[in-house]
């Protein structure tokens, strides 16, 4: 059964290093639509440049936009078999044109991960974390290496991890993506992990928690055959 897995959770939970784990382990593309904007603002993309100043401010790009990088995302050959999406959905409308999406494909169910982990824990995550200002990958926080492990690139702070921009990033979550947490909950498929934990530690349940979704997939797939 392919891995259709979306990670939840708040800005610094965690979602993108663990998503990136999962991925390698399951032979999937790890899709992280911030990463995608990102890239295109180093490109110079016109639509990620115009996003830029939405993403500076700590507010939301625009659904249909959004929409359309992920569904074009998607279609390409190495997602046939799966993928796990971090970022996305994000609005109650997202979550509702994925599910839009997914019964198009016809494969298989989302599985659903929401990464729990308190308010204080994230700013102080926020405050210390460092991207690649080239390939984009996290730095491990506990590294005072000044240079990416992975290409080498200069480390920086995210402009829009600056404290300021942090709490309008919370304000817009607990609005505005929290709600998808309802949407998604009475799934069988949906699970919750606690990420105030080791990275290793949030991997293992994390882990544990897809084979639980995944057993509860086939059951569903097994009742609907009859
Ligand atoms: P992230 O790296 O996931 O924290 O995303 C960084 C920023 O990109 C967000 O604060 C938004 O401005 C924008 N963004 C990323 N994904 C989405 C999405 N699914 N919907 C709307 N805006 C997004």
């Amino acid at each position: 059964m392919p891995l259709n897995l979306i990670m939840l959770g708040a800005p610094g939970a965690g979602k993108g290093t663990q998503a990136e784990r999962v991925a390698r382990q399951h032979g999937v593309p790890k899709i992280s639509t911030g990463d995608m904007l990102r890239d295109g603002i180093r490109q110079g993309l016109p639509l990620a440049l115009v996003a830029k100043a939405k993403m500076d401010r700590g507010e939301l790009v625009d659904d249909d936009t959004m929409i359309g990088i992920v569904r074009e995302r998607l279609s390409r050959p190495d997602a046939v078999n799966g993928f796990v999406l971090d970022g996305f959905p994000r609005t109650v409308a997202q979550g509702r044109a994925l599910d839009g999406l997914m019964s198009e494909r016809g494969s298989g169910p989302l599985m659903v991960i929401d990464i729990v982990v308190p308010e204080d824990e994230i700013v102080r995550r926020l405050a210390v974390r460092r991207i690649c200002s080239k390939c984009g990958t996290n730095a491990d926080p506990a590294d005072a290496e000044p240079t990416c492990r992975t290409c080498g690139g200069t480390l920086v702070h995210r402009s829009d991890d600056d404290e300021r921009v942090v709490r309008e990033r919370l304000r817009v979550y607990e609005g505005q993506t929290k709600p998808l947490v309802d949407y998604y909950r009475s799934r069988p498929t949906f699970g919750t992990v606690n990420g105030a934990q080791s990275p290793d530690r949030v991997a293992e349940e994390l882990e544990a928690t897809i084979a639980d979704a995944a057993r509860a997939a086939a059951g569903a797939s097994l009742g609907a055959r009859g």
